[in-house]
């Protein structure tokens, strides 16, 4: 068949207004059984624009997963006739991290290159890691899927926190400002975290290209937190929210007011500077946070503490900004020195 309609990639294949599924083979295993990635197809029966949606690229993040998981397999199919289109899912690029150990649970790192922490990251190498074996082949993917719109899916069950969508920031108005703007149905749960756009200056960055918009929706939450935890909830409100703006799928596209612009400030970097990681202890021991998400902090504020077996407090965690708690680590009671952003803070630098 010659029609330029139908998408295939690995053994999925999908005309218009079908739905296609299969896997794309990403690699072997030392056995020479296939590594095999899933993919989902969503060819809607006009043509429009086309969107492609990639989660797990970090293979314990999944509420997007989840998220886009509940849109694709339970609220587009039933769309299909009116969708136009396509959808391009890769729920899970880090397939082997997601399978984790033989009984299951993810590991962030594929087993493949635990040594090496090398991630799919665009565009790949096909002669490095695994991971940039990996990142090559889903580069090719989408080049040859051509996307006019991208969504990434994050999140993160290490950390207790706000849902966010991680970009660099455009003009208000500009067509990547109002895509990102798209992505945030529930202003009180989600933030845009930015750089701003003289920052991206300032790294001598070339201005965002037209096309694809790229967005990162990060979900931080776990149980007790502002965000979902294992809930892809907000991940998927967000998703099919993305398709209205696109003019993908029918319904009125939310538009969010008084949405939080905010500028990620980590922690304190080499020579004491600002860094715009997390925040890391220098000591181990039982960690418990003194403020919790959204809270605001002072410069100076004591927001956590860590202590030892013995009840005594070996390090008082300052915050090196005015500003509020973004998120904090909650995977274990008990952190080592350099634990992964036991805080991460932000300043809101613009409400619209
Ligand atoms: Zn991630």
């Amino acid at each position: 068949m010659s029609d330029d309609r139908i998408l295939e990639f690995g053994s999925a294949k999908a005309g218009p207004g079908e739905k296609g599924t299969g896997f794309v083979k990403v690699g072997e295993l030392s056995d020479g059984s296939p590594v095999n990635m899933p993919v989902i197809i969503l060819n809607g029966k006009n043509p429009g624009p086309k969107l492609l949606i990639v989660a797990l690229e970090d293979g314990d993040e999944y509420p997007g997963a989840l998220g886009g998981l509940d849109a694709c397999n339970n609220v587009l199919p039933d769309m299909l006739d009116k969708m136009n289109g396509s959808v391009l899912f890769l729920p899970a690029v880090m397939i082997d991290s997601f399978r984790g150990n033989p009984y299951g649970g993810g590991t962030r790192n594929s087993a493949l290159d635990i040594d090496q922490g090398a991630r799919p990251r665009s565009p790949g190498n096909p002669y490095g890691k695994y991971g940039q074996q990996l990142g090559y082949k889903v580069h090719q993917v989408e080049k040859e899927y051509d996307p006019d719109a991208i969504v990434k899916f994050h999140g993160c069950k290490q950390m207790y926190g706000i849902d966010v969508i991680w970009c660099w920031s455009a003009p208000p108005g500009s067509a990547h400002d109002n895509y990102w703007r798209s992505g945030i149905t529930d202003p009180d749960k989600m933030i845009i975290l930015g750089h701003s756009a003289e920052d991206r200056a300032r790294r001598g960055l070339p201005p965002l290209p037209d096309r694809p918009l790229t967005m990162n929706l990060e979900s931080n939450g776990g149980e007790g937190g502002i965000g979902n935890g294992f809930s892809g909830d907000s991940m998927r409100d967000s998703l099919l929210n993305v398709m209205r703006h696109l003019k993908m799928i029918p319904g009125e596209e939310i538009k969010s007011k008084n949405i939080r612009y905010v500028n990620y400030i980590g922690g304190v970097g080499p020579g004491g500077k600002m860094h715009s990681a997390g925040i890391q202890t220098t000591r181990g021991g039982f960690f418990t946070p003194l403020v919790d998400i959204m809270d605001p902090v002072k410069e100076g504020q004591t927001i956590g503490l860590v202590k030892n077996f013995f009840g005594e407090v070996v390090e008082e965690i300052k915050s090196p900004i005015d500003g509020f708690c973004k998120s904090y680590y909650c995977e274990a009671p008990h952190i080592g020195s350099g634990q992964w952003r036991v805080f991460a803070l932000a300043k809101v630098i613009e409400v619209r």
